[in-house]
């Protein structure tokens, strides 16, 4: 646990910039200790263990939770029951399907659409093109509220790389007039802050290395 690289990150940024605390891989005491530094969004990528960490936490009602990982279809429901941001809807599909269920479970989840900006087999998002086509559909979907978008970058990019793609996704959350760009990750997230991210999601420079 980096509790200086935590204070320190957060010391830098501009207000307009959000701070996501990955603790995926952690456990709840180390949420606590960054908690009690008055960290309240916490990001979980793995279902089942979000649950069981948010029910260890459940006393501590600041903390917001946010869906960062890949959305199965048949856990939807259960991510809008527990989750109050949802960064990672990748499809027109289960987008539907989340406003469909946050109707039926009077919930409002916030959510980001996943872009893909370069080509990453390993990762999933809508095609930029295909999300503009597709744009005045998804603004009537009732029941959910999108924030923005949300992009991973693949590993190994230069730094003007990085900023290049951050700034697709800036340009096109504004030209769809959304606020939120969540991007930025431990190894790239001043090249998102330089592109106007909304939301960094820090993992290991905060919580330390993972085992997975
Ligand atoms: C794990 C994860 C992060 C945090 O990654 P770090 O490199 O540890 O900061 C951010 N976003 C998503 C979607 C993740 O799965």
């Amino acid at each position: 646990m980096e509790i200086s690289n935590y204070l320190q990150i957060k010391k830098k940024l501009p207000i307009n910039v959000n701070l996501l605390a990955v603790s995926k891989g952690f456990g709840s005491q180390e949420i606590k200790i960054i908690n009690n530094e008055g960290q309240n969004d916490f990001g979980e990528s793995r279902f089942q263990e979000a649950i069981e960490k948010k029910f260890l936490l459940k006393d501590f009602k600041n903390i917001k939770w946010h869906f960062i990982g890949r959305i199965q279809s048949n856990k939807i429901r259960k991510i809008v029951q527990n989750f109050e941001y949802i960064h990672s809807v990748d499809s027109y599909e289960k987008l539907l399907k989340i406003s469909n269920v946050s109707f039926q479970e009077r919930k409002h989840p916030l959510i980001m659409l996943q872009v893909k900006f370069s080509d990453d087999p390993s990762k999933g998002g809508f095609d930029p093109k295909i999300l503009i086509e597709q744009w005045d559909q998804i603004k009537e979907f009732k029941s959910i509220k999108i924030k923005g978008l949300m992009t991973i970058n693949p590993k190994g990019l230069s730094s003007s790389q990085n900023i290049k793609l951050f700034q697709k996704c800036r340009n096109l959350a504004d030209s769809l007039k959304l606020p939120d760009c969540s991007m930025g990750m431990s190894g790239d997230w001043k090249e998102a802050v330089e592109a106007g991210s909304t939301w960094l999601r820090l993992g290991s420079i905060i919580f330390g290395k993972r085992s997975y």
